[in-house]
C-alpha cells in the first residue's frame, strides 16, 4: 500500500489553495449565497486553470486523470474553498452526457462547456412521488404517428434546473405503470414549449438552486434521445457510483474547513480561565472529529483505487456515502458546538458548511437507500454456502 501523494498530485493541491485564495474568501462567498450563483468570470477561470478539464476525456479536449486524482480536486476544492460549489456538478453533468450523449450532443456540449466553463444540462430524476422510489415515476414519453414523442409529467429537486440550457429528462416509454422498467433519457431544451419551472429555496448549498419542473405535451423528436430506448434508468446508475465517491469527496473537504475552523478556536477561546482545549470534552470532540474525518478520507480513496482498478464497488460506494455524510455534518455540528454561540450566527461559516453538509445524506441517495443498496448485497455476500 501506498498513501503518498504524487508529485503532480502535490502540485494539484497547491495550485488549487492558490486558486481559492485568490477567488473566495467570506465577503465573496456570502455574495455567491445570496445571489444562487457565481460569476460567469470565475466559472471560466475554474476552466483555465485547468480543474473543470480534469476528468474530461483528452479527445473531448479534456484533461483525463483517474477517479483517486478527481477525488483529490473534489475534496481539496470544498476544503480551500470553504463551500459547496457547482463545479463537481458541472463536471458530473458532463461525463454523463459524454458518456452516453451522440456525437452530435457531445460536440454541441463540448462547445459551449469550453467556450462557458458551464455544462448546457442539469439532471432532471426525481418526482414529487418517486425521490428514492424510481418506479413510482409519472413522466412518460408516447410515441406518436409522425414519429415524434409526446412527453408529460413532473421532476423536482432538478439542481441549476433554472441555469442551464437543456434539462436531461428521464421518462419511462410508453406508459408510466409501476411494473413498466423501460426508460429513456432525452436532452430537452428548456425553452421548448410546454416546459414551465418554479424555483424552490433551499436551506443550504445555496449557490446552486434547485427547481421544479412540469412537462405539458412536450413535442420530443428522436434527435433529442441520450442513449438507447429503454436503457435510462440502467445507465444512470452507473454513473450514481462514482457520483456518490465525489460527493463524499466534497463532503470531506467542507467538513476538513470546519474542523480546521474549530480545531484552531480552541486554543482561543478562554473559560473559566483557560483555554477551552485544555478541556477534556472539547478533546474528546476533537478526537471523535479527526477519527471520523481519517475513516471516511481511508473509506473514499480505497473505494476511487478500486474503481480505478476496475473492481466492484456497490457496496464500497453505497456504505461509504451512507457513513461518511453522516460523519461530515457531524463534524460541522460539533465545529457549531466548539463555537457556542458564535457558532449559531453568520459571523461564523462553520453553521453555513453544516446545512450544506446536510443536503449530502438526502442528495444522491438518501442515508436509508444506501442501507437499502448495501445490507441486501451484504447479506448474499455472508450467506454460509
Ligand atoms: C441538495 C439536493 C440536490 C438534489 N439534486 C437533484 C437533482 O439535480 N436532480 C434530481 O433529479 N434530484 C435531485 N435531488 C433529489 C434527491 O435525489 C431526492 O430528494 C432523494 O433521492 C430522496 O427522494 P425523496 O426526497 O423523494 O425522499 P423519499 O424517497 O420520499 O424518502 C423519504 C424518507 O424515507 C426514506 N425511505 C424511502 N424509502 C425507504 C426504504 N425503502 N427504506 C428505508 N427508508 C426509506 C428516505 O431515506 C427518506 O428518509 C436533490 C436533493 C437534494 C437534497
Amino acid at each position: 500500500m501506498d498513501f503518498n501523494l504524487t508529485d503532480e498530485q502535490e502540485l494539484l493541491i497547491d495550485s488549487i489553495k492558490e486558486f481559492c485564495e485568490r477567488n473566495f474568501d467570506e465577503q465573496k462567498i456570502r455574495e455567491m449565497y445570496a445571489n444562487h450563483g457565481m460569476s460567469d468570470e470565475l466559472i471560466q477561470a475554474y476552466l483555465e486553470a485547468g480543474f473543470g478539464l480534469m476528468g474530461i476525456p483528452e479527445e473531448q479536449g479534456g484533461i483525463p486523470c483517474d477517479l483517486v486524482t478527481l477525488g483529490i480536486l473534489t475534496e481539496e476544492f470544498a476544503h480551500y474553498s470553504g463551500c459547496i460549489t457547482p463545479f463537481l456538478n458541472n463536471t458530473l453533468a458532463m461525463r454523463d452526457l459524454i458518456d452516453f450523449g451522440t456525437p452530435e450532443q457531445i460536440e454541441m456540449g463540448m462547445a459551449a462547456y469550453m467556450e462557458t466553463g458551464k455544462p448546457i444540462m442539469s439532471l432532471g430524476f426525481s418526482e414529487p412521488a418517486s425521490g428514492s422510489d424510481n418506479m413510482n415515476m409519472s413522466c412518460v414519453t408516447k410515441k406518436q404517428a409522425d414519429g415524434t414523442y409526446i412527453l408529460n409529467g413532473q421532476k423536482t429537486w432538478v439542481t441549476q434546473g433554472e441555469v442551464f440550457p437543456y434539462v436531461l429528462v428521464i421518462a419511462k416509454d410508453e406508459d408510466n405503470a409501476r411494473e413498466n422498467r423501460e426508460m429513456s433519457m432525452w436532452l430537452v431544451p428548456k425553452e421548448i414549449d410546454g416546459l414551465s419551472t418554479a424555483p424552490l429555496q433551499k436551506i443550504g448549498q445555496q449557490i446552486m438552486p434547485f427547481c421544479e419542473m412540469y412537462f405539458d405535451d412536450v413535442v420530443l423528436t428522436e434527435d433529442m434521445r441520450v442513449g438507447k430506448q429503454g436503457e435510462g434508468f440502467k445507465n444512470l446508475m452507473k454513473n450514481f457510483e462514482t457520483e456518490r465517491c465525489l460527493i463524499v469527496a466534497q463532503s470531506i473537504g467542507c467538513a476538513q474547513a470546519a474542523m480546521d475552523d474549530a480545531a484552531a478556536y480552541v486554543n482561543e477561546r478562554i473559560t473559566f480561565g483557560k483555554p477551552i482545549a485544555s478541556y477534556q470534552l472539547i478533546q474528546l470532540k476533537l478526537a471523535e472529529m479527526e477519527i471520523a474525518l481519517q475513516n471516511s478520507r481511508n473509506m473514499l480513496y480505497k473505494t476511487l483505487w478500486k474503481m480505478d482498478n476496475g473492481q466492484s464497488v456497490r457496496i464500497d460506494s453505497a456504505l461509504l456515502k451512507r457513513y461518511a455524510c453522516m460523519e461530515c455534518t457531524k463534524v460541522a455540528s460539533e465545529a457549531m458546538q466548539i463555537y457556542g454561540g458564535l457558532g449559531f450566527t453568520t459571523e461564523t461559516r462553520v453553521g453555513r458548511m453544516w446545512s450544506d453538509l446536510r443536503g449530502f445524506q438526502i442528495a444522491g441517495g438518501t442515508d436509508e437507500i444506501m442501507v437499502y443498496i448495501a445490507g441486501r448485497q451484504l447479506a448474499k455476500q455472508y450467506a454460509r454456502k
